[in-house]
């Protein structure tokens, strides 16, 4: 089987790439080891993806504005999006139509674990271990397989260096959890997780309920436990599920005819571990830089320089809040105490529905700073 593209992975990023090349008229192939893959996510997605991507009504579960921040003392600080909504999808239907989208658009779907990626006169030739899909022969390959990325050691990429550990729980509503059907509710909160945060999503049917953290010396089923038993739930999940969130960026996610997108490439922003977006925007710029280099002969290299252009002021940002604020107690319940201002929560949330970095006036920016200022000396 021959193919000018081949796209490893079938998750969202590997599914928005395929769709795009094949629009375009590009033959390409999406590898996907299981087509019933549940990907472990909390399925939190921005009001913004889901109008970019056209994303159906039937698949947002939840359209929530209201949320809500706990500290490490239990204080609680409300917070309602006037301008948008965070949505709730549920990974085993979302990841299903997107590749039902690339389908359509004219892509090949294959199943099969890719095993081996060899360098060919064609380009590049790749095997699975499913017996009955003979090698695959591309001229360009997009690693869209997750923060585990067979390509990426195929192709020997620089590493994915900084991988939170999550896990999440799904619990059936019962009188006692109807409390949180309508709203996001997040947990600051060293014993829940000493360096990322606890989280409650309400989906149609369920409650998701999971925490992470990259400190290898705390082990994730313990902050799990722990969290559960605060929230004060006896009654037993009925999904556990774990993984990997690659937070960083690889040094450089494009090689030789090949590029990285998604998780694969580590674009997970810090702080609040979002990779859905990230995950699809860089699917479609990835399959936008791959049809200008095979139609017009653009440098491949655009894509990686075009996605840290659009989004390396966030990341860097997040890195910072993360850094300064996650790192113990005292310090979370600042943070906490500065979400309780107005105009951050406006920033925060016009900058998530859109992925943008509003600028805010310089008075508001001057406010918010001296709040920084002194909720920080307070927590140190
Ligand atoms: C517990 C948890 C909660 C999360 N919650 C959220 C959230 O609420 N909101 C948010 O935005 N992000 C969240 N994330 C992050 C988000 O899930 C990922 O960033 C996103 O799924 C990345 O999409 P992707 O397509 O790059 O990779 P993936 O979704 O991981 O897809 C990779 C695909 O590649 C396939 N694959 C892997 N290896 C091979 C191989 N060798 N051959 C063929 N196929 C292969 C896999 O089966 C999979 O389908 C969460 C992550 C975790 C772990």
């Amino acid at each position: 089987m021959r193919f000018d593209v081949a796209v490893i992975g079938g998750g969202p990023s590997g599914a928005v790439a395929a769709a795009e090349l094949a629009r375009a008229g590009i033959p390409t192939v999406l590898i996907e080891r299981n087509l019933d893959h549940v990907k472990p996510c909390g399925g939190a997605i921005p009001l913004g993806l889901i109008e970019e991507f056209g994303i159906p009504g039937e698949l947002v579960e939840k359209k929530l504005s209201h949320m809500r921040a706990r500290s490490p003392k239990g204080r609680i600080i409300e917070m309602n999006m006037p301008n948008g909504y965070v949505g709730m999808v549920r990974r085993e239907k979302f990841d299903r139509y997107l590749r039902s989208e690339a389908e359509r658009a004219g892509a090949v779907i294959v199943e099969g674990l890719v095993n081996t990626i060899r360098r060919s006169s064609f380009g590049f030739t790749i095997s699975t271990l499913n017996d009955k899909v003979p090698p695959i022969e591309a001229h360009y390959i997009i690693g869209a397989d997750g923060a585990n990325s067979k390509t990426a050691d195929e192709l020997r990429f620089p590493p994915n260096e900084l991988k939170v550990i999550a896990m999440q729980q799904r619990f059936k509503y019962t009188p006692e959890l109807e409390q949180f059907r309508d709203i996001v509710e997040i947990w600051f909160d060293g014993e829940v997780s000493p360096d990322f945060y606890g989280w409650i999503f309400p989906k149609a049917d369920h409650l998701a309920i999971g925490t992470g953290t990259e400190d290898r010396r705390h082990s994730i089923k313990e902050l799990q436990k722990r969290f559960i038993e605060k929230i004060g739930i006896t009654e037993a999940p009925y999904l556990d599920e774990a993984a990997k969130i690659p937070m960083k960026p690889r040094k450089s996610f494009t090689a030789e005819g090949a590029i990285l997108v998604g998780d694969a490439a580590g674009l997970v922003t810090p702080a609040n571990g979002e990779g859905i977006f990230f995950a699809m925007r860089s699917g479609k710029l990835a399959a936008q830089a791959m049809i200008g280099h095979l139609k017009h002969a653009e440098p491949l290299e655009n894509y990686e320089t075009g996605f840290r252009k659009l989004y390396a002021p966030i990341f860097f940002g997040l890195e910072v809040l993360q850094y300064v604020y996650y790192r113990n107690d005292r310090l979370r319940e600042s943070f906490v105490a500065i979400c309780a201002d107005d105009d951050v929560q406006q920033i925060t949330f016009d900058s998530y529905l859109y992925k943008k970095m509003v600028p805010a006036p310089w008075s508001t920016q001057m406010k918010i700073f001296s709040k920084n200022i002194y909720h920080l000396v307070k927590g140190s």
